[in-house]
């Protein structure tokens, strides 16, 4: 957890990060942070290895999201959400 708002450097660096995943990397290639963030803000994010994340069955009523990276499951909040709450790690 952080005080403060992450800076534009940092919000790069997270959604690079988010979306350095092979099943994502087609989409965003050649893409900036800034336009992978405003592409993907309402999408899940996985908590544990902060890659892009799907809605899974259950996500309209409890949030779950499954990560088709590191496999995680559970609940999970979107990449706008994570940000704003300063989540991030
Ligand atoms: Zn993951």
């Amino acid at each position: 957890m952080r005080s403060e708002m992450a800076s534009g450097n940092e919000l790069d660096k997270i959604a690079r990060h988010a979306a350095d995943a092979p099943i994502w990397r087609a989409d965003t290639h050649g893409m900036t942070g800034q336009q992978i963030l405003k592409l993907y803000k309402t999408s899940a994010i996985c908590p544990r290895c902060e890659r892009l994340a799907f809605r899974d069955k259950g996500w309209q009523a409890r949030r779950i999201a499954r990560c088709p990276r590191c496999g995680w499951r559970g609940r999970a909040v979107t990449v706008d959400e994570y940000i704003t709450g300063n989540l991030y790690k």
